[in-house]
């Protein structure tokens, strides 16, 4: 590590930002590539020509071989392929070359992502066209461009270009708004996003141990450890010197790329950790967000570590998500959530208040599904992880705002003769109040909500797209109505106020693990669906198909593909685990537990021999005869439940969501009693207590 290191000098400088381009460009392509960005028009091809040359340039200065076009397919992870610059020159020589044409479009074979039944497989041509609105940036000596991903017949396969289209959405009605509002000033909303990253780091010689943790990222099998995270001992601890030498590394490294890391602490459970950045527009956070997690992988390798990035590794201590914190913001420098000190902030304030409460409620479904995998299914409604009702906590002042505001006069005043909502004074809002409310699936905290149901290893993007898209949906209907009125402030008064009465059912400021607030959750109507199998059908219906369409995010079809790939994964997901389960048992579980058997057997047979009292021996063999016939037998129903998976799609969600998870459950139990029967010197592979207190 540099002992000398000046963050500002190297901040960045793996970035080809505006500042490279400056260097690199001349002053009328910078020009035309900075009026594209900003009216999101079409880049003429000799502006992409000669940027092209320049990126070229640049990167080649910097030691880049090969450029690669970097996109973000359905697989929830990103995509690259390499292609070096060299161009023979017919002479035996090669130059360095990449055209504007090689920029603009890459054709990789697509054959083998996920597309949901978009493409089908004779047509294999996938298209990645550059994203103008995110710097290349050179790693491992290539030249990355970031990409949208197409279909030959042009629809998205990737997650980037619908969080694209959201966040123009939510700029267009927002400023639809805030025109009615009286402000003629902004000309753009921006999404601003904080991704807080949850791990955990494990020892690379344990996880190799461990056929569960190579192949599906979780503790399939564990008895649990004597000591857990009882002890509050490892939030904010002091950080062991391989994690903190390892975190030097993926800061610096991450700095280099232009991505804001700014926090870094360890997390409840022992070998957790998080790393958040410093917010910032909602495409940069993806690409951020998706860079943090490759290098948290790579610099652990680095250090003898394995970074989990599983929602659940393991089982009863926290599992890991990813706070979402999602704000808008005015290119003028306001946030939108920001509650203000004038009667018209407030009636601002409150009407983009008013649109998300009612579009959360609204289309609560389509949220939870963005967050539905197998491994959040683990997570989600214990240890600190929010439970699978969505709703909404304001903290207890907002709430007495808004409450107030429902039954009566207090938001009223007058201001030049003319009735306008909002509060001469209203209360200061502490920013944290919500924030300690750590089962809260979206919490207002000052200026921002932090949505904290998305699991760790998960994009960022689907969450993001939803908050985008009902919130351009609500502001769209507000804005039809506050146009259509004779009085707009009368107007905007009973909106606010009829909004909040018809949908304050999803604010929620208490504890969500107590079956009182399911029960009073049901009673209001909203949903609680446990399960991912559960909840994926909804993501379909039609009401959730028609936003998505007619706010121009999704055509039905690219829609549709999102949950066939959902299901699908959920299926696969559960399907590996399951064999992996059936695996360990029949070739490390029982193998041990029966040689440790014979061996007590064995044993208690000399000593009865030497006339020595025996019952230990006996006993313990006993017991464990009789768990490792339990064993056998779960695990033999399992392998054959797996020959029987029904073949229609959602038929075979809820078997594996039913029959299978219930009976790796059952087969988990039987295993974890038995390691807590058998000898250490015979079980075959790292314990709990091994793994998380190395
Ligand atoms: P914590 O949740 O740990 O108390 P903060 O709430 O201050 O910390 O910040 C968590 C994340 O929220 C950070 O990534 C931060 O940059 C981000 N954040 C802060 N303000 C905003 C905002 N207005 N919009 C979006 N994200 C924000
Ligand atoms: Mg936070």
């Amino acid at each position: 590590m540099d002992q000398n290191l000046r963050v500002p000098d190297i901040f960045g400088c793996d970035v080809f930002n505006e500042k490279a381009m400056a260097a690199y460009l001349s002053a009328p392509c910078f020009q035309t590539w900075k009026e594209c960005v900003d009216t999101g028009s079409e880049l003429p091809l000799d502006a992409a020509n000669e940027i092209a040359e320049a990126m070229k340039n640049w990167a080649v200065d910097k030691g880049a071989t090969h450029f690669t076009h970097w996109f973000q397919p359905m697989t929830g992870i990103t995509a690259e392929k390499h292609d070096a610059f060299i161009h023979p020159t017919g002479d035996g020589n090669v130059i360095m070359e990449f055209s504007g044409r090689q920029l603009i479009k890459g054709e990789p074979d697509a054959s083998s992502f996920p597309s949901g039944g978009l493409r089908a497989a004779f047509e294999a041509r996938g298209y990645t066209a550059w994203d103008p609105t995110a710097f290349a940036f050179i790693k491992d000596g290539s030249l990355y461009i970031p990409t949208c991903f197409f279909s030959y017949t042009g629809e998205s396969l990737d997650k980037k270009t619908p969080l694209l289209r959201s966040v123009n959405e939510v700029s267009r009605e927002a400023l639809r708004v805030l025109r009615l509002l009286g402000d003629e000033e902004v000309q753009r909303v921006k999404v601003c996003v904080g991704a807080e990253q949850e791990y955990f780091l494990i020892p690379n010689s344990m996880y190799a141990q461990r056929d569960d943790l190579r192949l599906t990222g979780r503790t399939l099998f564990g008895a649990a450890s004597a000591k857990g995270q009882e002890l509050g001992t490892h939030y904010y601890a002091a950080l062991r010197s391989q994690v903190s030498e390892m975190m030097k590394e993926v800061d610096q490294q991450l700095w280099r790329l232009g991505v804001l890391a700014k926090t870094k602490h360890n997390e409840a459970a022992p070998c957790q950790h998080e790393l958040a950045p410093i917010y910032s527009e909602a495409g940069h956070a993806c690409d951020s967000n998706q860079l943090i997690m490759e290098i948290l992988k790579k610099c652990a390798a680095k250090h003898d570590l394995v970074c989990l990035l599983h929602e659940k590794p393991f089982a009863g201590i926290n599992g890991s998500g990813k706070h979402n914190n999602w704000s808008l913001t005015t290119d003028t420098g306001r946030n939108l959530f920001h509650p203000g000190k004038t009667p018209k902030d407030n009636a601002q304030f409150l009407l983009f208040l008013a649109a998300l409460l009612k579009g959360i409620d609204e289309y609560q479904d389509l949220l939870r599904c963005t967050v539905a995998t197998a491994g959040n299914d683990h997570r989600l409604g214990g240890h600190e992880a929010p439970p699978a009702i969505i709703s909404i906590c304001l903290g207890d002042e907002l709430t007495t705002i808004v409450n107030s505001i429902i039954t009566g006069n207090m938001f009223l005043s007058q201001e030049k003769g003319n009735m306008r909502i909002g509060l001469d004074a209203m209360p200061a809002i502490p920013r944290d109040t919500a924030d300690r409310n750590r089962t809260s699936p979206l919490a207002f905290t000052g200026n921002k909500f932090e949505f904290r149901m998305l699991g760790a290893s998960a994009s960022i993007a689907a969450p993001n797209i939803v908050l985008n898209t009902i919130m351009a949906e609500e502001l769209c209907q507000f804005s039809d109505y506050l146009e259509a009125a004779d009085d707009r402030n009368v107007a905007m008064q009973e909106l606010v106020c009829d909004t909040l009465k018809k949908y304050q059912k999803i604010i929620f400021n208490g504890n969500g693990y107590s079956s009182q607030w399911k029960e009073e959750a049901f009673e209001q109507g909203l949903h609680n669906y446990t399960t991912a199998w559960e909840a994926l059908p909804h993501f379909i219906d039609q009401k959730n198909v028609g936003l998505m369409t007619r706010r121009g995010i999704f055509t039905e079809a690219e829609f549709r593909a999102r949950y066939e790939i959902c299901l699908d994964n959920y299926c696969k997901t559960v399907k590996i685990e399951a064999k992996t389960m059936v695996d360990m048992v029949l070739q490390q579980i029982l193998p041990a537990v029966l040689s440790y058997s014979a061996s007590l057997a064995t044993g208690a047979k000399e000593k009865e021999q030497m006339q020595l009292p025996n019952h230990a021996e006996v006993d313990l063999a006993q017991q464990i005869s009789e768990s490792a016939n339990r064993l056998y037998r779960s695990c033999c129903l399992l392998a054959e439940s797996l020959e029987a998976i029904p073949g229609e799609k959602e038929a075979a969600a809820k078997y594996f969501g039913n029959e299978i998870t219930s009976q790796m459950h059952q087969l988990r139990q039987h295993a974890d009693l038995l390691e807590r029967l058998t000898a250490k010197t015979h079980w075959p592979f790292p314990t709990y207590s091994d793994i998380l207190f190395y």
